[in-house]
């Protein structure tokens, strides 16, 4: 969550780069941000509640200078408010630290340090992270043994950049459970959470693992084991292009996001089957164990994991649980040797989902990692992994990830399917035209006229239904997820036959109720529950697939999309859902790619 950015060069120039670098990580999430530079040997901390335009701002009126090393935060707040003090980063004695994370044991910590006569100016779990290794300091005079120690006493989760009053031309930084790389500049050298705070500088970066300890410096990076053990590194070169991190000519990320989709779907198909359908029997390995699935994942990542149970259990016919990572993992679910534990996550440093995966793994369940970073913990730690080849995805909000996620379990189903020779070549053909298709079909979806009028109809409500069934069901949870994200719209999705089971007593005049209808066989129950609704004011918006003989008077409005297999259906389906959040959430004048209290890659539990 939030960021880490820090720099160490020649030129004096910290400022400029640290809050560049801070810019670059906004789409992570955060409530305030700070920095500390250092100016003629003296460290000079700055800080800020709100954006980094606001710190800009303090900078400025405190006629800040600049220094060749400096450290950078913005914060999610876990302990504390968000506010100024509780605003990274912290001093402690001759100890100035930024930290991502949450240490679990702060609160022992500091009753120790109180009676050793220490004081605490924030409410913060960083600042006693940041006494814990001025206390061990002042012990052993001796920095890589501090932190090593410090390293043993912290719980929970931590990337820490970290500065010595004693030795400002370095920086010192570690991690466990949150993640933090190395630049590798020329005559400088960067310490951040993420690639995109520091390419416009360089795409020469080292991995920082757990129990490693390094000191940066103009020069580079020296990198120690816990006992003092050198460690010699490979320097990698990122392949996030510059592009991947601007907006270009869109006016949010989110939108040029959406507007990438199609090109996900052509990565995928390039990736995975080359020559067609079939090619997935080698592309992807061979389950012939398993007998059955659990998807485990988060927010949106589960909802792309409902849609594929849906498809594993309804079509291929194997016992299918998807389950959200943090009841998962304290679930003690049924293991045994033909299980299969997938694992969604975008960043695959999903706290909770990366515990599920130890957990599965930890009973001998053999575990698949599909992510959007080969470079993740779940990516390193899965006995299987796969990339959903999505890009960079800046907006907090996720869309071009969730829809690869999407289809690459669509394939995954249809791998299974393959295997188990459950579909004919009359189906096989079907699937591969229709894949064929598929880029163009998403196109002009995305240029649909609809989404501004019916986002419209939406924006001055507070309340707002998705319903749908079976997998329109999935896809209605994802659609009033994105919905409440951006727009801060209490959004609920229903099972269509679900509703006036209790939540219809909310239906009031012009409610928007936004009805998904893809698949034939379901069709007459859930335009018995449109007319439900609408006898009770409801507006309601239809997205209905073309195939189907559906009254358009029915809705207020529809929004037709192509009928597709069903392996197929749900990649398509969601642009509208996320067209009309994004819409609905530009009228309502929301802040798109950043949307309040959330976080893009949510690393605590
Ligand atoms: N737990 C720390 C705090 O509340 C750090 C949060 C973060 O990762 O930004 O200040």
């Amino acid at each position: 969550m939030c960021g880490i950015i820090a720099y160490a060069g020649q030129q004096a120039r910290s400022n400029t780069i640290l809050l560049e670098g801070l810019r670059a990580l906004e789409y992570r999430g955060y409530d305030s941000a700070g920095l500390a530079s250092v100016i003629n040997g003296r460290i000079q901390v700055i800080k800020a509640k709100g954006k980094v335009s606001d710190l800009q701002d303090a900078l400025a009126a405190a006629h800040a200078q600049s220094g060749t090393v400096g450290i950078a935060h913005t914060r999610w707040a876990t302990h504390g408010e968000p506010n100024e003090c509780n605003a990274h980063p912290h001093t402690n004695g001759i100890v100035t630290l930024v930290h991502n994370g949450i240490i679990e044991n702060c609160q022992e910590l500091k009753a120790e340090l109180i009676q050793k006569g220490y004081s605490f100016h924030s409410d913060t779990d960083s600042e006693v992270a940041a006494a814990v290794i001025n206390e061990a300091y002042q012990r052993c005079k001796d920095k890589q043994k501090t932190l090593a120690y410090a390293y043993t006493q912290l719980k929970g989760s931590f990337a820490f950049a970290i500065l010595f009053a004693d030795d400002p031309t370095s920086i010192y930084a570690m991690r466990k459970n949150s993640p933090l790389i190395i630049g590798i500049g020329t005559n400088e050298t960067f310490i951040a959470s993420d690639i995109s705070a520091f390419l416009s500088y360089t795409n020469r970066y080292i991995e920082l693992k757990h129990d490693e300890i390094a000191k940066v410096d103009e020069r580079g990076a020296i990198i120690k084991t816990l006992d003092g053990d050198f460690i010699q590194k490979t320097i990698k070169k990122s392949d996030v292009q510059a592009h991947d991190i601007t907006k270009g000519d869109f006016p949010h990320y989110m939108l040029k996001e959406i507007h990438e989709e199609s090109h996900v779907i052509t990565r995928l198909l390039e990736r995975y089957m080359p020559h067609g359908v079939n090619d997935l029997m080698q592309t992807m390995d061979d389950f012939a164990n398993i007998e059955e699935i659990h998807i485990v994942a988060c927010g949106s990542a589960m909802y792309a994991g409902m849609i594929a149970k849906v498809l594993l259990e309804q079509k291929v016919r194997i016992r299918t649980i998807c389950e959200v990572a943090s009841e998962y993992r304290y679930a003690n679910p049924l293991f045994h040797p033909h299980l299969l534990v997938v694992l969604i996550s975008q960043s695959g440093e999903t706290a909770d989902t990366i515990a599920a995966m130890r957990l599965a793994k930890e009973h001998g369940v053999k575990t698949l990692a599909l992510v959007n970073n080969r470079e993740s913990t779940m990516a390193r730690e899965a006995d299987l992994f796969y990339e959903i080849l999505a890009g960079k995805e800046i907006s907090v909000a996720t869309t071009k990830a969730y829809c690869g996620q999407v289809a690459w379990m669509a394939l995954f189903a249809i791998k299974f399917a393959l295997m188990r020779h459950q579909l004919n070549e009359t189906e096989i053909t079907v699937i591969q035209q229709e894949l064929s298709q598929l880029s163009s079909q998403m196109e002009q979806l995305i240029h649909a006229p609809h989404y501004k009028a019916i986002a419209a109809a939406i924006a001055p409500y507070s309340d707002c239904y998705f319903i749908g069934r079976g997998l329109d069901y999935a896809l209605s949870l994802e659609g009033a997820l994105k919905l409440k994200e951006i727009s801060y719209i209490h959004a609920e999705a229903y099972g269509a036959g679900e509703m006036k089971h209790g939540t219809i007593s909310l239906i009031t005049q012009g409610t928007p109720v936004i009805a998904i209808a893809t698949d034939a066989a379901l069709l007459d129950k859930t335009i018995s529950n449109i007319k439900e609704v609408k006898a009770r004011g409801a507006h309601v918006i239809l997205i209905a697939a073309d195939h189907l003989p559906v009254d358009k008077a029915v809705a207020d409005e529809a929004i037709i999309v192509p009928h597709l297999n069903p392996f197929l259906q749900g990649i398509t389906t969601i642009i509208p859902l996320q067209l009309i959040a994004y819409e609905t959430a530009v009228q309502r004048g929301c802040e798109i790619d950043q949307p309040r209290n959330l976080a893009k890659s949510v690393t605590v539990e």
